[in-house]
């Protein structure tokens, strides 16, 4: 059954291209707020019962009827009819970011181009500039959103592959149950974004090859040890045949990086020949099994070799969510939903930080509302005891570093989480005095999201993260994980960097809806690659140690 997500994208891309037809502006105006709406929905459409669907609000009769349509076909038909009408190089154009559909509209029908190669010649060439609409700087952005794109085309989030990832496994293990298909690559790596799905395995090529043709997947034999396939999904499936070697030994190779590989061969080199499985390998080499997320940075291998094997975090091990938001300002949820679904997954804490009143795009909180909310929160608290809801606010880090309260007010949350949500296109020294000045401020507890990334479509102001990390050291300021698989932002790359120094690092969901607290698991996978432990990790805090952080790093 289709779930929300998938519909609410439907809806999307239905409006969207119905705008650059110019078909109807005013139903495409309200498929566009259903697909709003439906994103934020806290039940499955699918469990709906289908007369209750026209009642939703934001949901009028006639998109009812499209989502009952969905339902029952898979598909749209007046989209699919779009669809055939759009050149396929104009699909892709709406996936830029920084081009609406009015600018893709110009794009086409007045600048005739059609596809993203001869829109980038175009800016390159200041062609776009002649065009309402378009100035220097939406000239600019779109050269680099183009640039990024075609970097980028054919990765996915870890997130977005991990239920397809097991679905392919299952039907490989089925297909073929005498052989050994093992995970590896960047996958098994759990690298946040993947541009293939990889296996070895010892399942014969011309097996393989008549089984993916049946199923109608696109084949192409890189040479005999390797074989991709690609289905209507479109990533890509790669497959490392393990002839003379044992399929353990193709996997243990291709989870590792390269630098960590390298080193491996220059200390062990013939060791682990005979090995059949990854264990094995190691076992042969005299060094306990480290796992495939730290075959990363080399020097493990060194830890590995005398010490105890690293305790990194597990999911389990997160105790409290913090950074959540409520129907106070852009979540779905109530605060009490929230609480109690926080509870049931057995945790100690929530930390509601909801928007600041600068975010008016996110229905921000005013000060009065600030003080409605902290009320609210009281009652909530005497009724859930002993579980607790920290007052918290998401501060938005205004352009010139300042928060976006009053001290007074300020001192008025168990925490603050800062956060640039505006004016991100920056350079360095801009975001470093923005950040720093932020990190300073005594009412800051945490410093949200570091470098606003958006993994595959945006890519975060510079830093200077050693200086970053410093300064939230000095300061006694946590430095935040965002765990949203498109954030994951500290970048793990930097989280043992940061752990290494000393930093507190926090895994944080931010929550918009009660299914975001899921999120922390990826957060955790992240983590794993730098090695974090849990005594570093906020988020891992009882209710007691988190309670007796915060008093002691009360500065307001
Ligand atoms: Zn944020
Ligand atoms: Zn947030």
């Amino acid at each position: 059954m289709p779930t929300n997500q998938h519909i609410a994208e439907q809806f999307e891309l239905l409006a969207k291209l119905m705008e650059i037809h110019q078909d109807n502006p005013f139903k495409a105006k309200s498929y566009a707020s259903a697909a709003f709406a439906i994103e934020r929905l806290p039940i499955e459409l699918a469990d709906m019962n289908r007369n209750d669907i026209a009642q939703v609000k934001g949901i009028g009769a006639s998109s009812a009827q499209k989502i009952i349509e969905l339902l029952d076909r898979g598909s749209l038909q007046s989209l699919e009819e779009l669809i055939q009408k759009t050149p396929s190089g104009i699909l892709e154009m709406m996936q830029i970011k920084g081009l609406g559909p009015k600018k893709v509209a110009t794009i086409w029908k007045e600048m005739h181009i059609e596809t993203i190669g001869e829109l980038l010649y175009a800016c390159n060439e200041n062609r776009l500039l002649r065009y309402k609409g378009f100035g220097e700087k939406t000239q600019k952005n779109v050269a680099e959103s183009i640039e990024f794109f075609l970097r980028h085309k054919g990765h996915f989030l870890w997130a977005e592959l991990e239920t397809y990832a097991e679905r392919i496994r299952h039907i490989l293990v089925e297909a073929f149950p005498s052989y050994i298909i093992e995970s590896c690559g960047l996958f098994k790596r759990q690298m946040p974004v993947v541009d293939a799905l990889e296996w070895s395995t010892n399942i014969p090529f011309a097996l393989l090859h008549t089984f993916f043709e049946k199923n109608e997947f696109q084949l192409s034999q890189v040479d005999e040890l390797e074989l991709t396939a690609k289905g209507i999904e479109n990533v890509q499936l790669r497959f490392y045949r393990s002839s003379t070697e044992q399929p353990a030994v193709v996997a243990f190779r291709k989870n590792c990086s390269e630098l960590f590989f390298n080193e491996w061969i220059g200390q062990f080199q013939g060791k682990w020949s005979s090995a059949t499985t990854e264990e094995e390998v190691f076992t042969a080499c005299g060094i306990s099994p480290i796992p495939t997320y730290l075959r990363e940075d080399p020097a493990v291998i060194e830890r590995y070799k005398d010490a105890a094997p690293i305790q990194v975090i597990q999911p389990k091990d997160i105790r409290g969510i913090i950074h959540s938001h409520s129907d106070w300002s852009d979540g779905a949820n109530t605060i009490e939903e929230m609480a109690v679904a926080c509870r049931n997954l057995g945790m100690e804490y929530l930390v509601i930080s909801d928007h600041s009143k600068s975010a008016f795009y996110a229905n921000g909180l005013q000060e009065e509302r600030v003080k409605a909310q902290h009320q609210y929160i009281d009652e909530l608290n005497s009724k859930l005891s002993p579980f607790h809801i920290f007052k918290s606010i998401e501060c938005d880090i205004l352009n010139d570093g300042a928060l976006d309260y009053s001290d007074a007010l300020l001192s008025t949350f168990d925490l603050v989480i800062a956060s640039v949500h505006s004016n991100l296109n920056m350079d360095q020294e801009k975001a470093m005095q923005r950040l720093t000045r932020a990190i300073e401020h005594p009412a800051t507890t945490i410093l949200g999201h570091p470098t606003g990334r958006l993994l595959l479509s945006r890519k975060g102001y510079p830093i200077d993260h050693e200086r970053i990390i410093d300064a939230c050291i000095k300061n006694g300021v946590a430095i935040e994980i965002n765990a949203h698989p498109r954030r994951l932002d500290l970048d793990w790359a930097w989280v043992g960097k940061a752990q290494e120094k000393g930093a507190i690092l926090s895994i944080n969901p931010d929550a918009h809806v009660i299914e975001g607290f899921n999120d922390v698991r990826y957060g955790v996978l992240a983590a794993q690659k730098g090695g974090l432990l849990s005594k570093n990790n906020l988020s891992s805090y009882s209710l007691t140690e988190f309670t007796h952080y915060l008093k002691t790093h009360r500065k307001l």
